[in-house]
């Protein structure tokens, strides 16, 4: 039986602790790539939640491409963990943008540098299912047998697998995008990690479900549970100032959380279970703010349902083809 260090749940801590015998914290990077749904490869106006800061509003600041440097931005990044006892081994977290999106010869660059950090553990590259493509997953692989101690994981936005939400978001790509990357980069070894948001426009409870389901019926590495941030500047602004969309309350959040927790498999690392929007850019909800406040009002929760990770699983919320909804 796994040990999940006192908790109803999975956590990546957790597993950090089983896998390593510490905690290991992330540092956030800005590799100063784009993303094709932003530079009109798909779009010019990114997804419908996603601020000017392509989804990496915790990267190390950086002010010019000219600024990039690995070792700088970890550097930065453990300098500002500083005061805090965190132990001595980091996650190079490549989080803004699309970390797939750009040439091979600067990707193989930016990876080796954060692999070849002493006190990296190993890194997680945040991209787009549509950008992992063959030359890219044979470079992961490649690096994988050349730092055999490290990790190398792969975050795959998804967010929900019904493509009507999908069209509304401008994800720019069909599920059948995610299941392929999925299914080549499972194929490789390589562990991926999902991101799912809760509480979009127009999905009901049944329709979150579904996706959680649908997820952890192929069993990821992990899984991130990401509370809808309404962020300022973003067109998601705009439609939840013309009140054509509401966001969810803690009490509805957390119940909402405990559900998905149930249905997902034991065996997924839970990554996350909120939101890390940035405090000056987060127009709602606003109480996501006190994130130990979430934290807390979720593990009372779970204690008063008595849930567990996984103690639903088997309920079936599969509809046949989510495209049907
Ligand atoms: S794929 Fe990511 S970086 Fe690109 S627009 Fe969407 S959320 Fe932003």
């Amino acid at each position: 039986m796994t040990d999940w260090h006192g908790k109803p749940y999975y956590s990546l801590d957790a597993f950090c602790k089983n896998v390593y015998h510490h905690k290991i914290y992330k540092i956030a990077l800005n590799a100063h790539l784009t993303c094709p749904n932003r530079d009109g490869r798909l779009g010019l106006r990114g997804c419908i939640f996603c601020s000017a800061g392509g989804s990496g509003e915790f990267a190390v600041p950086v002010e010019s491409a000219d600024q990039w440097d690995v070792e700088r931005q970890l550097q930065q990044g453990m300098t500002l963990f500083g005061q805090k006892n965190v132990g001595e081994e980091f996650i190079a977290y490549f989080q803004a943008y699309t970390n797939t999106y750009g040439p091979l010869s600067y990707l193989e660059s930016i990876y080796r540098s954060a692999l070849s950090h002493p006190k990296v553990r190993g890194i997680s590259i945040a991209t787009r299912p549509d950008c992992v493509e063959e030359p890219v997953i044979r470079l992961l692989t490649e690096l994988k047998a050349q730092y055999p101690e490290k990790f190398i994981w792969v975050e795959l936005g998804l967010q929900t697998i019904h493509e009507s939400t999908a069209t509304y978001l401008r994800r720019g790509y069909p599920l059948s995008v995610f299941e392929d990357a999925f299914a080549r980069l499972s194929d490789a070894g390589i562990p991926v990690i999902v991101h799912l948001i809760l509480g979009l426009p127009g999905e009901n409870q049944e329709m979150i479900l579904q996706s959680v389901k649908w997820v952890s019926d192929r069993k990821p590495f992990g899984v991130k549970l990401q509370l809808l941030h309404v962020l300022k500047n973003t067109d998601l602004a705009t439609d939840y100032a013309e009140g054509k969309f509401k966001v969810l309350s803690q009490e509805a959040y957390l119940s909402l959380l405990a559900e998905c927790i149930a249905l997902l498999d034991p065996g997924i690392v839970i990554h996350r279970v909120t939101g890390d929007g940035r405090g000056t850019d987060l127009i709602a909800p606003d109480w996501s703010k006190n994130k130990k406040a979430v934290l807390n009002g979720l593990h009372h929760l779970l204690k008063e349902k008595n849930i567990r990770q996984g103690c639903r699983k088997e309920v079936n919320y599969d509809t046949g083809s989510p495209n049907a909804l």
